[in-house]
């Protein structure tokens, strides 16, 4: 049977967002719950990927989309394109996952030369039609056939320069006669054809362009940076027009069921009278509030009233709405699942928990690990006095200080010279997504909470103000001139945003603690001591019942990667259950570098002995210091594991010093002789594959013995000062049993004689981590002679794909991400079907000859949210992650252990591996900058 490519919006639903993309399967959604939605069809994501890859419409395409069109005139009673009373319908693109702005729309299709003089006719509105006209070539002419926009933007602006009009409502149905004819010189200039008047080719075209619009630059860069699949497609919705921009009882708009900044529940929305399609979202004028609307339109205000409470109590969540209002008839055009800032997101689940509408569980799964991430970032410290510039609307909450840039260019260039940036516009358009991605902060003269740049940086956590109308951008000057204070500010002055309250400061302001920082590192009365006001401290309770419902019910253990007691300390108070990797070799850098340096240098045992001699005490105040930080806790301390390189000075560096010495005639000392030649026998081609690990334990075995009598004696004294250390000795870069029988059976005989000399018994686990495939493979083997495994994804990933990550990130990435051979660097999220599927065989294979064996999972993918579902999903008994992730690991812990419930609740297929993709992409996208910001945390 040939594939359904089209459904009509009575045959769809929410559910079916894969196929009908998020717009379709709402709109099926929302016909099917009785709202007034406009007849229409969708045509398939499949579709799209049909066409993207044989370069043309599938011929059944155009069949069905024949009979779903005559259904739609039929229910009309219209023909599209009719010269006497005209269907129109709009040409809308719709992804599964929102990308706003990113893909093409084309609107007012079926409008030609004939059919304008009916549309004029049948509505008694001529400037109406007209004006609906002058945009359709507009549009089409722009997104269609690719003409640039400037051309028809310039004919607009020289004629109402012409004619001293202050904007376009002044324009005159002859004004917008006189348009379209320039318009379509245009078209005739840009194509060498005529503006298409055939109805049906100018909406297959429109079709095939939004289509190829999945594809344009832009959207790809918003897909990389979201994490969306490049394979995925578009889906197209085709609707009957109706039109906002007929006379004053008319008009569009954008409303949530609740504020999407603070999640309060009240009457939340933008709307433009006389405006059509994306006036609103654009910010091209300002706009009305919701409560405007009841002022000047009471039915439609409470039947949307109505509406926006049915949505949301079929939703069950916050969704937010685009609708129309044909004079003085309601239209919806479009609901979701609205996007809200991070705080609103929690405040916002505990409220529907609340309100008995979603269950305790629920309320888990509806914040993300990203969420809470920017929870936790400093805000500005209020007690400082900074200076008020201006200020405007607050549109996504955070705390931003940088340089003023004006455009992508400049945000891109300072941003690689490691400056931070306030991108600072009129109003955006998606043309300036690079720049936003690049800046720390958004700052726009013009639009509301709903305009571009608004919707866009609460998409991505980007702190952003805008509508801060007391500005005057001037892209080509460089400057922005504050009309409240006559002053001119200049590219690269230092100014502030705070996107909580919408001020704007001149210069640097200092950065505090946030309250849900607070609370998560002292407790919830410290967290709401530190609220400034009643909504923060609903944010900080929020927190609190989603985190600890999160404790509560997650299986996997969350420990930290610290290798020293602050850090150690640090992770404890925000919820760590231990230390998963502490790793020593980090002791040895800094001053205590020349003491290796002198291990490695040692030409006899008597010099190598004193070298580990002077080592010895400062490595077991080490861990008497992390012990002690984590008393009661396991604490996974690893053998040194880097190649011996890294503690000597650089082979090149080194040469040229001593050469130059040379030259310039002075002495070259023994010492620095001996180096020189340790520097090139040290040398490796890869060292990442050469002497480190266990092998360096075994080239060296005084630095090991070292490392596990310290242990052992740390451990001793700690017992003796009436503590409970309980250290567990990792060997790292395991690859066969032998390898970790002879350590073993040397650390076992250290223990031996630290207790005997002692009289304290210690029981010291050893297990070994999982780095290298072989390891993997072998882990029924190497189980048999390990007490527990951890999992360093980090060296399993460059070891599995043959990756040395230093080198190939700069080198190539970028390049794999546009190829799509990566939706997100491996690096940051395990990648589960390759290295993933390594790390469940270890686990199986590691327990089959250990029931029970303890595994952990150390690597960077430890405190990757969508990685720690995947390791709950194979029983992975602790992720590890660094102090700053921890609460996120908890988070997202406690999500993973409610979804892998409610799917067996469902019993779902038992088909893991496809639904573990679903999974792990479907939250690749909800998760999109996490990895970005804890990493510029960690630095
Ligand atoms: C790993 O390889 O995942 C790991 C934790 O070790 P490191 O990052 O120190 O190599
Ligand atoms: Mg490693």
């Amino acid at each position: 049977m040939a594939t359904k490519y089209v459904y009509s919006f009575t045959e769809g639903n929410k559910d079916m967002k894969d196929l009908l993309g998020g717009k379709g399967a709402n709109l099926a959604e929302m016909t099917n719950l009785g709202l007034p939605v406009p007849p229409g069809f969708t045509i398939t994501t499949e579709a799209c990927r049909a066409y993207l890859s044989a370069g043309h419409t599938p011929e059944t395409l155009d069949v069905e989309v024949t009979s779903h069109l005559r259904e739609v005139e039929q229910t009309m009673q219209k023909r599209l394109g009719d010269p006497s009373d005209p269907l129109l319908v709009s040409v809308r693109s719709g992804a599964k996952f929102s990308m706003p702005g990113m893909m093409e729309t084309v609107l007012n299709i079926g409008l030609n030369d004939e059919s304008v003089q009916g549309l004029a006719a049948q509505s008694g509105d001529e400037r109406f039609a007209w004006d609906s006209y002058r945009r359709l070539i507009q549009m089409f002419g722009k997104t269609v056939q690719d003409i640039d926009g400037d051309l028809f933007a310039n004919a607009l602006q020289a004629l109402q320069d012409r004619k001293e009009y202050k904007g376009d409502l002044d324009m005159t149905t002859d004004d917008l006669k006189e348009l379209v004819v320039e318009y379509k010189q245009i078209v005739k200039d840009a194509t060498g054809e005529d503006f298409p008047q055939d109805p049906r080719r100018q909406m297959d075209l429109a079709i095939e362009a939004v289509f190829r619009s999945w594809n344009t630059d832009r959207a790809r860069i918003y897909r990389r940076r979201e994490r969306i699949p490049n394979d995925l497609g578009t889906a197209v919705n085709i609707c009957t027009m109706v039109f906002g921009n007929m006379g004053e009882t008319s008009g569009t708009g954008v409303c949530f069921t609740r504020d999407p900044s603070t999640g309060h529940s009240g009457v939340y929305g933008d709307y433009l009278i006389n405006a059509q399609g994306e006036d609103v979202v654009a910010g091209i004028r300002n706009t009305l509030s919701l409560a405007d609307l009841e002022r000047v339109d009471k039915k439609s205000y409470d039947e949307l009233r109505g509406i926006m409470q049915k949505l949301e109590t079929h939703y069950r969540d916050l969704c937010d709405i685009e609708f129309t209002i044909q004079q003085g008839k309601l239209w919806m055009l479009q609901t979701r699942v609205g996007k809200r800032t991070p705080a609103a997101a929690f405040r916002v689940a505990v409220q529907l928990v609340d309100e008995r509408l979603i269950t305790t569980d629920e309320s888990v799964t509806r914040v993300t690990g990203d969420q809470l991430t920017s929870l936790l970032f400093p805000q500005f410290d209020k007690s400082a006095s900074a200076k008020v510039l201006t200020r405007g609307m607050p549109a996504s909450p955070g705390a931003s200080v940088g340089e003023i840039v004006l455009n992508n260019e400049q945000a891109e260039s300072r941003v690689a010279e490691g400056a931070s940036v306030i991108l600072v516009r009129r109003e955006t358009n998606p043309d300036d997504l690079a720049g936003m991605v690049a800046a720390a902060g958004v700052l726009t003269a013009r639009g509301g909470k709903t305009s571009h740049a608004a919707v866009v940086a609460r998409g991505m956590g980007r702190c952003c103000v805008v509508g801060a109308e007391d500005l005057v951008v001037d892209e080509v000057a460089g400057t922005v001139y504050v009309k409240s204070q006559d002053k001119t500010l200049h590219a690269g002055d230092v100014i502030a945003i705070d996107g909580t309250t919408g001020e704007v400061f001149e210069g640097e302001v200092p950065v505090v603690d946030s309250p849900v920082m607070t609370y998560i590192s002292h407790g919830l009365e410290a967290g709401l001591a530190a609220s400034p006001d009643e909504d923060t401290q609903e944010l900080v309770y929020a927190v609190d019942r989603i985190l600890t419902h999160a404790d509560a019910k997650r299986r996997l253990e969350v420990r930290a990667n610290a290798d020293n007691p602050e850090d150690a300390e640090r992770s404890r108070s925000f919820g760590a259950q231990g230390v998963g990797l502490c790793r020593t070799e980090h002791m040895f850098l800094g001053d205590r570098r020349k003491l290796i340096e002198a291990v490695i240098l040692a030409e006899t045992e008597e010099e190598q002995q004193a070298a580990f001699d002077a080592l010895m005490p400062l490595q077991k105040s080490d861990f008497v210091g992390i012990f002690s930080a984590m008393d009661g806790l396991p604490v996974t301390v690893r053998l040194i594991d880097p190649p011996l390189h890294e503690f000597l000075p650089d082979l090149t560096e080194l040469s040229v010093e001593l050469a130059v010495k040379e030259a310039k005639g002075e002495e070259v000392t023994e010492h620095e002789k001996r180096l020189l030649a340790a520097v090139k026998a040290n040398h490796e081609q890869n060292p990442m594959l050469g002497l480190r690990g266990v092998r360096l334990g075994l080239k060296i075995p005084g630095l090991i013995k070292l490392q596990i009598r310290a242990i052992a004696e740390a451990c001793v004294e700690c017992k003796k000062q009436g503590k409970d250390p309980r250290p567990e000795i990792m060997v790292p870069l395991i690859g066969s049993i032998r390898e970790l029988q002879i350590v073993r059976d040397e650390a076992e005989k250290i223990i031996a004689d630290v207790e005997a000399e002692s009289g304290v018994e210690l029981a010291l686990p050893i297990g070994n981590m999982i780095e290298l495939p072989r390891a993997a493979v072998a882990a029924e083997r190497i189980a048999a002679e390990s007490d527990f495994f951890s999992f360093g994804t980090n060296d399993l990933t460059q070891t599995t794909w043959g990756f040395s990550r230093d080198d190939v990130e700069a080198a190539f990435f970028n390049d794999y991400f546009d190829y799509g051979i990566f939706g997100t660097s491996p690096f940051e999220t395990i990648d589960w079907s390759g290295v993933g599927q390594l790390v469940e065989m270890g686990v199986e294979r590691g327990r089959s000859t250990k029931p029970g064996l303890h595994c952990g999972v150390c690597g960077e993918h430890g405190g990757d949210p969508v990685s720690i579902h995947f390791f709950d999903a194979i029983g992975i008994d602790y992720v590890s992650c660094s102090p700053f992730r921890v609460p996120v690991a908890r988070l997202e812990a406690g999500r993973a252990a409610i979804s892998n419930e409610s799917e067996h609740i469902s019993f779902a297929p038992a088909t893991a591996p496809v639904d573990l993709a679903a999974q792990v992409t479907e939250l690749a996208a909800q998760m999109a900058d996490l990895a970005n910001e804890i990493r510029k945390q960690d630095k």
